[in-house]
Formats: C-alpha cells, sequence, structure tokens
C-alpha cells in the first residue's frame, strides 16, 4: 500500500512539474495533431449525399496544408490521411507518443431522424469521468462503445489506479487551456463565417479523455441539415472552415506563447 501510495505521489509530482516546464518562458507551439473523426467500418453520421468520415477527413487534410503553407515552422501530424479507422485510445497514443501541443478533433454534427433543422456549430472539452461513467448517449462516443475492443479495453483501463489519477491529472491541467482554444474556435466560426454558434461544451468524450495535452473535438455543422451539409461538403465552406480553425489556433498560439 505503501509503495503504491509513493508511486502515486511521484506521479502526480512528475504531472505538476510538466505543467510548471510547458508554462516555461520560451515555450512554443511545435506539433498539432489533427485528427479526422471516425474512418473505415465507422462511417459515423450520414447525410442524404455524404457521410461524416469523409467530411471530417476532407476538412482535416485540408486544415493541414493551410499549416504547411502559412506556418510551416509548426510539425502536423494527421492521424488519418486516407478512409481507415483507428482505435479511438490509439488516437491519443499517437498525439502523447509525439508529445504533441495540441490534439484538435474534426466531426460533422447529426440530429435524430425527421430533425433537418438543427444548425450550427459547437467544440467539446473532454471533463473527466471514470471510463465505465462515460456519457454512452452521447453521439461521438455510440461506435467507440459499440466496438467489440471497447469493452475490454475500457475494463483495463479501470482496474488501473495510476490510469484513473492520470486521467484526472491530464483533464485538469489543460482544462483552461482547452476552453481557451474552444472558444477562439467557437468565436471565428460566428464573425468570420456567420454560423449560428452552439457554444463551448465540456463532456465526457473518449477520443479526448487519454490525450496528454490541450484538446478539443470541433463540430463543423449539421450533416442532417440539408443545407448545412451542402456547406460542409462545398469547397468554400471547407475553406471557410478551415480558415476560421487555423485563426482560432494562430490566436491561441500567440497568446500562449507570449
Ligand atoms: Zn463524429
Amino acid at each position: 500500500m505503501r509503495k503504491k501510495i509513493s508511486h502515486l505521489f511521484i506521479l502526480i509530482s512528475l504531472f505538476c512539474l510538466r505543467s510548471e516546464v510547458s508554462q516555461a518562458q520560451g515555450y512554443r507551439i511545435k506539433t498539432i495533431v489533427i485528427d479526422a473523426g471516425h474512418g473505415g467500418v465507422k462511417p459515423g453520421a450520414k447525410g442524404k449525399i455524404s457521410l461524416e468520415k469523409n467530411v471530417a477527413l476532407e476538412v482535416a487534410l485540408m486544415l493541414g496544408k493551410k499549416f504547411e503553407e502559412d506556418m510551416p515552422n509548426v510539425r502536423i501530424i494527421q492521424i488519418r490521411k486516407t478512409d481507415v479507422d483507428v482505435d479511438w485510445y490509439r488516437r491519443a497514443e499517437i498525439a502523447n507518443d509525439a508529445k504533441a501541443d495540441l490534439f484538435i478533433s474534426i466531426h460533422c454534427n447529426s440530429m435524430d431522424k425527421g430533425n433537418h433543422t438543427t444548425r450550427g456549430t459547437e467544440t467539446f472539452v473532454g471533463a473527466y469521468r471514470r471510463i465505465n461513467e462515460m456519457d454512452a448517449a452521447l453521439k461521438e462516443n455510440e461506435d467507440i462503445i459499440n466496438d467489440k475492443n471497447y469493452k475490454k479495453r475500457a475494463e483495463a483501463i479501470i482496474i488501473d489506479p495510476e490510469e484513473l489519477i492520470k486521467l484526472s491529472l491530464y483533464k485538469s491541467l489543460y482544462r483552461a487551456k482547452s476552453l481557451s482554444l474552444a472558444k477562439m474556435v467557437q468565436k471565428n466560426y460566428t464573425e468570420l463565417n456567420k454560423r449560428v454558434n452552439r457554444g463551448v461544451k465540456e463532456q465526457g468524450l473518449l477520443v479526448l479523455q487519454r490525450t496528454a495535452m490541450p484538446s478539443i473535438l470541433t463540430e463543423i455543422g449539421f450533416i442532417s441539415n440539408p443545407e448545412e451539409e451542402e456547406y460542409i461538403n462545398s469547397a468554400d465552406g471547407q475553406q471557410e472552415i478551415v480558415d476560421a480553425i487555423f485563426k482560432a489556433i494562430a490566436q491561441y498560439k500567440k497568446e500562449i506563447e507570449n
């Protein structure tokens, strides 16, 4: 028991230290992970003319290209560049292994059948929940929880107390920064793109649960609304969305680095 407590104490100290280091003078955002939601056998939400996984991928790739052109000093890592499924925990692992400074997940929203009018953008930050208390009703958790490997993976995490402590520490360390970036993204969608603003929300989203850096999941529009579906599929619409996210990250970067 004593050994376990001292172990946890070391872990906590390490995370506090890491946080101070990241606040140190001269800190620069060097690596950004872009995560196109869903993929492969997991299409995400379905619209009349498109699938969420494809729209998310197009916008993610376009955003990456924008960084290459306009902010070439920042390294971009794409979780997927093609139509493949990547496990939810693996997405976070890739970002953690790369010691990324930001994690941006791109998704499309949808309403239940019959609702074709709800519109707008919203951006989530991950609230800490124990993995077995994860909200199964959340749309973005659905296809993870339905995955046949999910239960096994989640159980392995639940029984490891260090994992639980790490998860809650990550979330408390990076909460303020994640919220600040999420607010900037929403502000740009609203001011630059004149989109309906559904705001910033904190939810127990699995894909944001294990990332050890400020992380957001942005819903770029409702695929269940035909007008918005057309917008998020159009070259102009996608460019507007990419410009809004890029500008928000540039503003966030400036604020953090000063
Ligand atoms: Zn999604």
